[in-house]
């Protein structure tokens, strides 16, 4: 008979481990499972993985976290999306948001009436029927109201928040919950016989603790799904050259933006992330174009603020693991494969890959079905995202050094360039099963870069290049002027969640 798990150990306490360990002990709460996490103190975290996207709003609310209480405690900022400089030749900046462009008119999207009328000569820039972007230029903030009275506003927001302040924060929700915390070094994995499972963890001081589903939170090495199970790792850096990153802390410099700041450089890109009482930096490049100390001068070069931490170098190959599941080990967070930060996904990773193991949560059967469907979804899912970060070198247009040539002249996948060719073709925006970005995301990538299709949707011929440039004209007023009443970001924070200073 199948049987409900006794323990599940959770081997790491970085974001991953006790994402899934919150997770864990609120879906599980009525069995008689108890959840364990070990990690190492001598260790530590990455202490990287400050920017998200929207979804981690709806991990907290599900758990029944208090907003609030969250941004307070891990002195989050809002993020209303990302802000690209420097990337494309076609513009010196522009805006990723989180929402969409416009509204659909008679069943055509938006952005079929602006290509519509930028081929009849009108001068249309989508950036401006977007609240989203309005707003960010503004540098001002507002919640989306649930039920938006128009469309226009229908956009959503995700953090920027300290990392090791988060991991802090849900340790101390879980242990008040009952998830057992263990802090000691992992020096042997045991495994059993007769299959191959995961049997036990051995800590330094050789106290042995057994499980029955073991979750891999240990960041790159993968300790259990590599070390000990030997899972396998594709790596894709022929796609996603950068393969290093320097990171530094630096004081806040004036109010906070409202989103992230991501600006390419000769063999790489920055990001600025601010937070309540610092800003996090960091500089993402190609190894093979650039050295560490170059990199780290890179950084410092271009970096606002006195710094107050010293550099940190980290190192990864953009890749995944073969299978996130293996046996009875489930690998989530950097242990399970790691593309690059430029879109924030990782974290949203986390949350997805832990849907997926609650939606097939084995017993002690262990369905291979189950778990064959789980690798299936979560590697379509990595495929779809690391197509979506290879658009942005391939099509940046940039070919001012070598890093850059390269980017435009490598191969791409070919589900990558279907996607390209359709949207050339006659603005067509495809979208495979289990995409974490939205059209409107790959709509303001190759709308950025200069891609324009090369026909116009009839059916947005259909309609007079008058009547459209009404609509668009009232769109704009209104959004505009919405944006421009909404409160500063900071003023928001201030009155609604200010970090205590400590
Ligand atoms: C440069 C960079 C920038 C990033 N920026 C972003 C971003 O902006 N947004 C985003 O979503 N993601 C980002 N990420 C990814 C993000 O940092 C991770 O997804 C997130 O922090 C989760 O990490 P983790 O918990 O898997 O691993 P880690 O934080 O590395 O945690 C590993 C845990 O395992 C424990 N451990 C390891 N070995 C042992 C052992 N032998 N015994 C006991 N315990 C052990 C450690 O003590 C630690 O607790 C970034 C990553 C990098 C490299």
């Amino acid at each position: 008979m199948p049987q409900v798990f006794k323990r599940i150990v959770i081997v790491g306490g970085g974001t991953a481990g006790w994402m899934a360990a919150a997770a864990l002990n609120h879906y599980l709460k009525d069995q008689s499972t108890v959840v364990t996490v070990i990690e190492s103190s001598a260790i530590g975290s990455i202490g990287v993985g400050e920017a998200t996207i929207p979804n981690i709003v709806q991990f907290n609310r599900n758990l029944g976290i208090d907003e609030i209480e969250f941004i307070k405690a891990t002195k989050a900022t809002f993020k209303l999306g990302i802000q690209f400089e420097k990337w494309s030749v076609t513009c010196d900046k522009f805006f990723h948001p989180f929402a969409d462009y416009g509204t659909t008119i008679d069943n055509v999207e938006f952005h079929q009436y602006i290509n519509h009328m930028r081929a009849s000569g009108h001068n249309a820039s989508l950036k401006s029927y977007s609240f989203a972007c309005v707003l960010a230029n503004y540098g001002n903030f507002a919640q989306p109201h649930p039920n938006p009275p128009s469309p226009l506003a229908d956009y959503a927001y995700a953090y920027h928040f300290d990392a090791g302040r988060y991991a802090a924060f849900l340790k101390n929700w879980c242990t008040a919950r009952g998830v057992e915390h263990i802090d000691g070094l992992i020096n042997e994995t045991k495994l059993r016989v007769d299959n191959g499972f995961i049997k036990s963890v051995v800590l330094e001081d050789s106290t042995e603790i057994s499980g029955d589903f073991f979750i891999d939170c240990s960041g790159f090495q993968g300790l259990l799904i590599e070390k000990s199970l030997q899972t396998g790792y594709e790596d894709w850096s022929k796609y996603l050259l950068c393969d290093r990153a320097v990171a530094m802390q630096t004081k806040s410099v004036g109010e906070p933006d409202p989103f992230t700041r991501s600006i390419a450089h000769d063999n790489g890109w920055q990001w600025h992330i601010p937070l309540q009482h610092r800003t996090g930096n960091g500089y993402i490049y190609a190894s093979r174009f650039q050295n560490q100390d170059s990199a780290e001068q890179q950084l410092k070069n271009n970096i606002i603020g006195e710094a107050i931490n010293e550099p940190r170098h980290l190192r990864f190959t953009p890749g995944r693991r073969l299978k996130i599941w293996n046996k009875n080990c489930f690998a989530i967070g950097l242990a399970s494969g790691f593309l690059e930060p430029l879109e924030s996904t990782s974290i949203s990773l986390i949350q997805t890959a832990l849907a997926k193991l609650l939606t097939f949560f084995p017993d002690s059967s262990f369905n291979q079905a189950d778990i064959d469907e789980v690798n299936r979804l979560h590697n379509h899912e990595m495929e779809n995202i690391r197509d979506f970060l290879i658009l942005h070198y391939k099509l940046s247009g940039r070919d001012d050094s070598e890093f850059w040539r390269t980017c435009r002249d490598m191969e791409i996948p070919a589900t990558l360039q279907h996607k390209i060719n359709l949207f050339k073709s006659r603005g067509h925006i495809v979208m495979h099963e289990n995409e974490s970005f939205e059209k409107s995301s790959w709509l303001t990538m190759y709308n950025a870069f200069g891609v324009i299709p090369n026909r116009q949707d009839p059916r947005a011929e259909l309609v007079s290049t008058q009547l459209i440039a009404s609509k668009l004209s009232q769109m704009q007023q209104s959004i505009d002027g919405a944006a421009k009443q909404a409160m500063s970001h900071q003023q928001f924070i201030d009155k609604h969640c200010r970090a205590p200073q400590n």
